[in-house]
This record gives structure tokens, sequence and C-alpha cells, in this order.
């Protein structure tokens, strides 16, 4: 604590005394950064789930010997991390009846918002030796909750030792909150916000971390993701140094403490690596954690709260969050009904290439009305010779009506031109798109059109743009702009559940004839 200290005053005092050097600050400050990113271990998460899931705690019910064990170890660790007691009396232990929650806080580096608080949360009980309202059975056997939540119990410490580390901490300060009595009710977090150790105007956000441990198939959700404005974009950007599949559900439930904050009218973010059949069971074991994976989500916390403890304007609460639901969102992100294929037809690609031949024609199609036949041949389009079928798609939605194609008919040789009064209207990307109030200057595709650009440059419904030939957009109105003015290939800066990739858009150029 002493040495940190003195590099903190160092620092100030260099940035004071020499501006032109901030650049070089910043790059320190990179670095430092880095350094506490990669000081949280799969190892020493490792060795917390181990001590706090061992049998020696007799499954860490509140109010329990074993959870008033787990409390202590929790707290000697933060006073050994250098932190100052955030609970009664500058202590570590907020008491309540039987329970305590363990509080530390680490102080913000600026002036004007270190008032503002981040909340880092986790609950540390479980359900000691289960009874029938809270274990799957069997019951009266240790119930070690190493999933839950010793994994996010450990996580925490992780993240206080990581943040306690830099020379300089972020500009607001930080509560870390070891929540009890979650298991009975949420009642730790209820007890703080009803006796908050910090007025409770000053918390800025607030993390909760419960359930960590069991990361499957790279996937785990975000909860919470749409009680402020930008997360998903925010969480997204982070996610890129990590590489985690993002699950930004809608889910909104008083299912564990990040509740208890929404509720209050504070944003939440809390990442869940999911359900599985231990849960809530005696098998809940430490040898079961997935703690490489575990390693991963609070290295990417450690990047999310680090930015939303830094920056200068708070996340406001979005409260339409708290009514929004899983099928809420499904209506909201349903894809737009295809339009009816212009021409009507599906061929087949002769080798060597000598144009397209017919295999079907839609009834009462475009192209059945104007007389094409299985097994003609389209050979030229608008006047040139179709080289690439995927180019002749592009070319074929961009058309005006009427299409002139060069046709080679069963039986003949030589292409006759043949008219044809395509259906809808000049198609040149291939998407639509709606804009999301959750996630200012993004939209997201409802639709892609087999055969676009869209579709050939690998963008799918529900992908989201953020920005369009490296330009970020204000709203759907900037969006279509960029996406009508710009010449080919258009790039765009997508993201699909959380990761984010640059496609190019080989697109036509307006209504080619
Ligand atoms: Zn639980």
């Amino acid at each position: 604590m002493f040495i940190a200290y003195r590099f903190r005053i160092l620092a100030i005092l260099l940035t004071v005394a020499f501006p032109p050097l901030r650049p070089m600050a910043q790059g320190a400050e990179q670095s430092t950064l880095k350094a506490a990113l990669l000081s949280i271990r799969a190892n020493d998460l490792k060795a917390h789930v181990n001590v706090l899931a061992d049998d020696t705690f007799e499954g860490r019910e509140a109010g329990s010997r074993g959870g008033r064990a787990a409390g202590g170890y929790l707290a000697s660790h933060l006073q050994k991390a250098g932190l100052r007691g955030g609970g009664d009396a500058e202590g570590y232990f907020q008491q309540f009846g039987t329970h305590r929650n363990v509080l530390a806080v680490l102080e913000g580096s600026d002036p004007v918002l270190k008032n503002e608080f981040i909340i880092l949360g986790a609950h540390y009980d479980h359900v000691g030796y289960g009874n029938a309202r809270n274990s799957y059975g069997p019951t009266g056997y240790i119930h070690n909750g190493a999933d839950d939540n010793a994994s996010g119990t450990a996580s925490l410490l992780e993240l206080a030792d990581a943040f306690a580390s830099l020379p300089v901490p972020p500009k607001r300060s930080i509560l870390f909150a070891f929540w009890d009595g979650e298991e009975a009710g949420l009642l730790g977090s209820k007890h703080w916000i009803s006796r908050p150790t910090i007025p409770k105007d000053r918390i800025a956000f607030a993390f909760n971390i419960d359930m960590l441990g069991r990361l499957r198939n790279n996937r785990i959700e975000i909860l919470g993701n749409r009680t402020s404005y930008g997360l998903r974009k925010m969480v997204s950007r982070h996610n890129q140094e990590i590489g985690l599949e993002l699950d930004f559900t809608w889910e909104m439930t008083a299912n564990s403490d990040h509740y208890t904050f929404a509720s209050n009218n504070i944003p939440v973010l809390m990442p869940f690596t999911g359900l599985h059949e231990d849960y809530h069971r005696p098998s809940d074991d430490a040898e079961k954690i997935n703690n490489a994976g575990m390693e991963r989500v609070v290295r990417l916390l450690f990047l999310v709260s680090q930015e939303i403890a830094e920056v200068p304007d708070r996340f406001t609460f979005r409260a339409n969050a708290l009514r929004e639901t899983p099928v809420l969102r499904q209506q909201f992100e349903k894809s737009q009904p295809a339009a009816p294929p212009r021409l009507g037809v599906s061929w087949k690609v002769r080798d060597p290439f000598d144009g397209l031949e017919l295999t079907r024609v839609d009834r009462q199609s475009p192209a059945d009305q104007a007389g094409l036949r299985v097994g003609d041949r389209i050979v030229n389009f608008a006047e040139a010779p179709i080289t690439d079928e995927n180019q002749f798609r592009i070319a074929l939605l961009a058309a005006r009506s009427p299409a002139h194609f060069g046709i080679v008919r069963v039986g003949e040789t030589l292409p006759q031109t043949v008219s044809v009064p395509i259906v809808g209207q000049p198609i040149r990307l291939g998407v639509t798109w709606r804009e999301d109030d959750a996630e200012p200057g993004t939209i997201f595709l409802t639709q892609v059109v087999n055969g676009s650009a869209a579709q050939q440059a690998g963008l799918r419904e529900r992908d989201r743009v953020y920005e369009v030939g490296g330009r970020i957009f204000k709203n759907a109105d900037e969006f279509r702009a960029l996406i009508t003015t710009l010449p080919t290939p258009i790039e765009m800066l997508i993201e699909r559940n959380g990761r984010m990739s640059t496609v190019q858009l080989a697109v036509p150029p307006v209504a080619t004839e």
C-alpha cells in the first residue's frame, strides 16, 4: 500500500510538472493497465475457489459458522491488498442480524469524480447443507457452491487486487462489495441499499458477479446490458481483446443482486456463464470449474469496469430495461418478411461456364410470364455477357424494370433478347434495418436479401452495424445517407454476439439498367 501510494504521487507530480509528457504518461497508463489486466490469472482464481468451496466452510450459509469464516477470509485478503474498509466504523463488515456484508473501498483519483462510486459486487454466501427451499438435493450434505458463488467471490478478489495494483486508481471510487444472504433473497444487497454506506445518488454503476465458473462453448450472457445507453457496443469493443461469444440477453429478474440496483435506477451489468445440472446441489464443486474460462471473463470485466470508472460522463439509467423481456426482444428483433424474387428462377452453372441454365421457373413469376422455361440459358444481362453468377445476382437485384436478358432457348444455339418486367424496386445493398434506443448511433439488420451484396459479404439478420466507411453515424438517417452515397466497396464494422469484424460490400452503382 505504501509503495503504491508513493508511485501515485510521483505520477501526479510528473504530469503536472511536464505537461508535454502527457502522451508518454498515457502510454505508461496503458502499460500499467495491461499489467493489472494480466495479473488476473486462472491459478489465483482457482486458489480462491478452492479455499471458499472447501468443506471447512460448510457451504457458507449466511449467519453460519462457515459463512463467518468465509467473511473473515475475504476481509483479511482485502486488508492485504491495501484497501480500506467500507463497512461499519471504517471496518470491512456491515453487520445486519447474524449476517454481514464485506466491504472495501478504493478511492478514485479525480478530485471531483472520486465522489462517485462504481460498485463491484458478488455474493459470497451459499446454502450450507441445503434444505427443501434452497436446494435441488440431496439435502443434508455440504453444498460447496463452487460456481455459486465462490467463482464470483474469487473473481471479485482478483478484481480488487488488480485495481489496487494500479499506480493511479481510476477517476471514480470503487466499492468492492461481498454480499451476504443472497441465497435467502438478496438480503445483503437489499440491506445495503436501505442503509447505504455511500449516499445512493453517488452510485454511478453496479456490477454483479454471480456464477462465472462454467464457461462452455465460449459463450456468456451479459445481463443488464440495456440498463444504460451504449453498453452493448462498449462491452463488445473490449471483448475484441478477449474473444468471447456474448449473449446480450433482455432477461431482467430478481434472481441475483444486480436486481437490487437496477430496481433502484442504477445501471448494472452482470456476466453469467449459465446454469447447469450441479446448480444448488452438493455436486457444485471446485474441480468442475473452468478456471481458464473464468480468467477470460474476469479480464473482460476488468476492462469494462475500468472504462466505466474512468469516462467523464456517467452512464444514465434506462428505465425501460426493467420492462423488457426475452419475448419482447424476439418481437423487436424479428426479421422483415422477404420480398418476392425479382425474376423467379433457379439455375445451375454449366462447367465450363456457359451461362446459367434454368432448373426451375416459379409459377406466375415474371420469368414464367415472359415465357422462360426450364433448360433455357441466361447468357447476357443488360447487354453484357454473364461471367460470374454472384455478380449477376447483385446486378439483377439492382436492375430497373424491364430488365433485358440474352436467352438461349432449349434446342437453339443463338441468344435472343427477352425483356422481363421484373418485380420490386432496385436493391443496391440488400439490407433493411432498425434502430435500438438502448444503443444510439447503431442499427441492426432486420433483413439481408438473398444474393445481395450484403449477403455475399457475409452479413446476417440481427448483425449490429457500428461504422460505415470508417465513419460513425448518429442515427438511421445518417446511416442511410452513408450507404447511399459511398462508392463501392462499402466497408462496414459489424458486431455479432459481441464479436466485431469488418466486411466489404461490393455494391453495384445505383440503378443499373
Ligand atoms: Zn445461488
